[in-house]
């Protein structure tokens, strides 16, 4: 079944009705400061949305991990506060999930009020997706949205279970995943390209596999890349290398040759001899890494390589660094190839905490045309994998 397929908040009914909306509200708080409010942000087109339309909105999400029961460190309080101040209007605020007080206050909403409910994760079923939870929930409400595509890997009461008992839609952030990741995977303009960066194969064969039947091109850079050299038979010295990651790095390459998918690995590394960011580096051919020192980033003629085969792409999915990108001594790469995909005119969809930090030092966020939110959620997407959030959505 298509993701493309799914209910929006648009294709809902939504005056004067109760919507339970999931959102996204796992903000980073310090002494009860909120330190970055991208999050509550982000969910403002949703929720506006619904203010607009004259529905009653309620809110709920986790924050952090709570162990057991209330817990003060983990009270959504901060976020009604900032997200009240976001909207310019009142933003109420239940003392508990589904006790008593959400439940009078849920009741009590009139059109176009808000309600945020307590840390979900204060009830002990929301990470069993325990159904008796999820009832509580959907009593709250008629209608159920998922805004929080971040969380849409884990089948929770929030973000799944509560779907079986409410008429459910995607939210303005999934809608936008799930056009730009849905459409790249399942309809996409070519070729396609997917750039593969950061440290480790085991974290993206999934995605490696996935990919290689969709793709024109595929190109790995970053840490996992060395791991591909010792599949070619080159030394590595001291760079990452999953050596038991090798046999598999052949296949994919053997697998790749046979399909006809152009598959790019770095021709040539820039080195350190310290995994430190001031050491000594230098620059030498994919083949020649001699003992002692480590490949740290993609080198100049890389660089090239895959400017060049970004060039006339349709579609770039890109997730990973090519290098230690945090370290100037080795972020050319990955600057690179953010200006590549930036200025190469194509459908292009970034994830990853490092290429999104790359894109938005370089202040290229808006020549990007989706950037996801989600880390763990966008790398189980890639790897074709079913998210419980989503496939819990209503079809259209
Ligand atoms: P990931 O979370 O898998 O996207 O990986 C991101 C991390 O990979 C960043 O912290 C980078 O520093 C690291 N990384 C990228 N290239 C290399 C490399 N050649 N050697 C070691 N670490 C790397």
């Amino acid at each position: 079944m298509s993701v493309l397929n799914k209910k929006s908040v648009e294709d809902m009914e939504v005056s004067g009705k109760r919507v339970l909306v999931r959102c996204d509200f796992n903000v980073k708080i310090d002494g009860g400061v909120i330190t970055s409010d991208k999050r509550i942000v982000a969910s403002l087109p949703t929720v506006q949305y619904l203010i607009n339309k004259g529905a009653k909105v309620i809110l709920f999400s986790h924050l952090g991990r709570p162990k057991d029961g209330f817990d003060p460190e983990f009270t959504m309080a901060p976020v009604a506060a900032r997200l009240s101040e976001l909207l310019g209007k009142e933003v109420l605020m239940a003392k508990d999930v589904v006790g008593e007080s959400a439940r009078s206050l849920a009741a009590s909403l009139k059109d176009g009020d808000v309600l945020l409910l307590e840390n979900v994760r204060f009830e002990k079923g929301e990470t069993k997706n325990d159904p008796e939870l999820s009832k509580k929930f959907a009593s709250l409400a008629e209608l159920y949205v998922n805004d929080a595509f971040g969380s849409a890997h884990r089948a929770h009461s929030s973000t799944t279970g509560v779907a079986d008992y409410l008429p459910s839609a995607a939210g303005y952030l999934i809608k936008k995943e799930i056009e730009f990741m849905g459409g790249a995977l399942e309809n996409p303009k070519r070729p396609l390209i997917a750039i593969l960066g950061g440290a480790k194969v085991s974290d993206k064969i999934g995605v490696i596999e996935n990919l290689i039947d969709k793709c024109d091109t595929l190109i790995i850079g970053g840490g996992m890349a060395y791991t591909f050299f010792a599949a070619k038979g080159y030394g590595w010295g001291n760079s990452l290398c999953e050596t038991d990651r090798i046999e598999d790095a052949k296949a994919m390459m053997e697998k790749a040759q046979a399909m006809g998918v152009k598959f790019l690995i770095p021709v040539d590394t820039k080195l350190g001899k310290e995994y430190a960011p001031d050491t000594e580096t230098k620059i030498v051919d994919a083949d020649s890494i001699p003992d002692g020192w480590m490949g740290l980033d993609i080198g100049p003629k890389t660089q090239e390589l895959f400017k060049d085969a970004v060039k006339g792409a349709g579609t770039i999915i890109w997730n990973g660094p090519m290098g230690v990108s945090e370290w100037d001594n080795f972020a050319a790469g990955t600057i690179a190839v953010a200006t590549a995909v930036a200025e190469s005119g194509a459908v292009s969809i970034v994830g990853g905490g490092d290429s999104a930090a790359a894109i938005k030092k370089l202040g290229f966020e808006k020549k990007m045309s989706h950037i996801s939110t989600g880390g763990g959620a966008s790398l189980e997407f890639l790897e074709g994998k079913e998210l419980p959030g989503i496939a819990a959505i209503n079809d259209k």
